[in-house]
């Protein structure tokens, strides 16, 4: 049996613990910019792990104050979120900010599932897991309250004395908080959750619960009848993408349906939730520091345009809109080729929720076409594109252009096969956009516009990175760059001089709303011509 172990000890072992094992993403970030090998790189080091250690201290004893056994419940639950958060930062490059906290908010269990593989479970075992079990099983010897209560209180003393005795190390610290903060755990995903709990109140994410406020009246000037379509893709990078110089043919679809590209163009920010509410907003990159106004959709069918959602994604804003789907609902009216060409994902492991390909957006499309030969329509696509961690999930498995395919996580994948796999995904999206502009050109004399931009861009393993959410000042121009594809129907050609509008220098994300709004003469109100693709000379 193991003797009682005075707190003191467990906390030095437990704190000693996590700081050796779980601030490798803090060491590599701090190794950038600082020579360990030097006394100042060393002592900065030291000096942000003493302040990490008493910060554990302020944490954990008030719980251990309250009884042990709670003490020792959050020590557990900080252990297994620790080992977690450690293995998405190290093997995927995250930094954890307030955007990818909330995203784990608004990600659905099919996304998650995708992160769960072996490598997670191995190091949740060995991180996570077994150092819980020492913690549960470790007895620990009786405590005073009266002497516990000393603890935070030597802590804060200690600290004011460490910043007091290093003013530059602390200024430093100051200076760097942020960064530092996203990558110090537990702080990091504490002190962001409690911003975004924080800002559900008040700020930005309120859009996805509260109400939005109205935007002005704007006024439709003619009733002639067309159809504007918005693709927004996912995780498609400008960098991989023909139209931009990349060497390998994934345009070719939409490129022998008359695509063009306008300007690659770099996104507001590198996470879905903040990008698609950019998207969907008259204020574009500007959204995320302003109040919550009525996206794009729900603003057309206020004004009375007929309006269709569809999407197999997740993450855009809260949407009143008259017809609104997902692919599940969409796989019920699938009829034409052009959904039935692959079924639905078979699920090969337990964890694995049944999804559909993007391709499924396009079923039923005719009642839509029918529509917009009367009245003008406007049709939303929210694809789910190039998703990560799982690439080759992303296209049907008979749809590999380029081989050999990686079928794993991104992390456990050689470059080439990572970049052939999503490659097949970028074709797999080109496929379904040349698809939609060929359902719609069987439509003779049909004002038609179909306008494609991405979310946000893509790591592919430069420089050690996975995937996307870094924050926008550090995040490589891979996350940020992404494209800009239109398409318009032989009569709206007549309208519009389609060789000045891929001219244009509005960025991608602070044009759609505009945009859209020109293409069906909805003028006045948030309307910006300075925006309009369609207007910009
Ligand atoms: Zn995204």
């Amino acid at each position: 049996m193991l003797k009682n172990v005075p707190l003191s000890i467990f906390l030095l072992v437990y704190i000693g613990f996590s700081l050796i094992f779980h601030q490798a993403p803090l060491v590599s970030w701090l190794n950038r910019f600082t020579d360990f090998s030097t006394i100042s790189g060393l002592s900065a080091l030291l000096f942000i792990e003493l302040l990490s250690f008493l910060l554990w201290v302020l944490l954990l004893t008030p719980f251990f104050i309250i009884s042990i056994k709670l003490g020792k419940l959050i020590a557990v639950i900080l252990l297994i979120l620790n080992a977690t958060a450690l293995f998405w930062m190290t093997s995927l490059g995250v930094v954890m900010t307030k955007a990818v906290i909330a995203s784990l908010f608004f990600t659905d269990y099919s996304e998650a599932s995708g992160f769960l593989n072996d490598d997670y479970m191995l190091h949740l075992v060995l991180l996570g897991i077994l150092p819980s079990i020492v913690v549960v099983l470790v007895p620990i010897a009786p405590v005073k309250r009266r002497v516990l209560c000393l603890y935070p209180i030597l802590s804060v003393a200690l600290i004011f004395t460490a910043t007091s005795l290093a003013p530059n190390l602390t200024s430093w610290v100051n200076a760097n908080g942020a960064q530092l903060g996203s990558r110090l755990l537990p702080w990091s995903y504490i002190g962001k959750t409690i911003n975004y709990v924080r800002d559900l109140r008040s700020g930005y994410y309120g859009r996805y619960f509260g109400e939005f406020a109205q935007l002005p009246d704007g006024v439709i000037a003619d009733d002639t009848p067309g159809l504007v379509v918005l693709v927004i893709g996912e995780s498609s990078r400008g960098a991989s993408y023909s139209y931009y110089g990349y060497e390998r043919a994934v345009n070719t679809a939409t490129q022998n349906m008359g695509y063009v590209a306008l300007p690659i163009s770099t996104a507001c920010a590198t996470s879905t939730m903040i990008t698609t509410g950019c998207i969907l907003s008259p204020h574009g990159r500007d959204d995320w520091e302003k109040e919550p106004v009525e996206p794009l959709p729900s603003y057309l069918h206020r004004l009375g345009i007929k309006t269709f959602v569809r999407t197999n994604n997740t993450e855009m804003p809260r949407l009143k809109v008259g017809d609104y789907k997902t692919t599940e609902e969409l796989a019920e009216l699938c009829e034409t080729d052009y959904c039935k060409a692959y079924n639905a994902r078979s699920c090969e492991n337990q964890l694995c929720q049944e999804s559909y390909f993007d391709n499924m957006l396009l079923a039923n499309m005719d009642p839509i076409l029918d529509l917009a030969q009367q009245e003008k329509v406007f049709l939303l696509l929210h694809l789910r594109g190039s998703h990560g961690p799982n690439y080759a999930d992303r296209s049907p498995k008979e749809f590999r252009p380029f081989t050999p395919a990686c079928d794993d996580h991104v992390t456990k994948c050689s470059l080439e096969t990572l970049a052939n796999s999503y490659d097949n995904s970028t074709a797999f999206t080109d496929q379904i956009l040349a698809n939609l502009a060929k359902a719609i050109a069987q439509r003779q004399n049909l004002n038609a516009a179909v306008l494609y931009l991405s979310d946000h861009g893509q790591s592919l393993g430069e420089d050690g990175l996975y995937m996307h959410g870094l924050p926008i000042d550090e995040a490589p121009i891979e996350q940020l760059e992404i494209p800009f594809l239109l398409w318009t129907s032989e009569t709206l050609k007549k309208t519009y001089d389609i060789s000045q509008v891929v001219n244009t220098n509005v960025a991608a994300q602070d044009a759609i709303f505009h945009s859209v709004l020109g293409l069906l003469n909805v003028i006045d109100g948030p309307y910006d011509p300075q925006r309009d693709i369609f207007q910009v000379r």
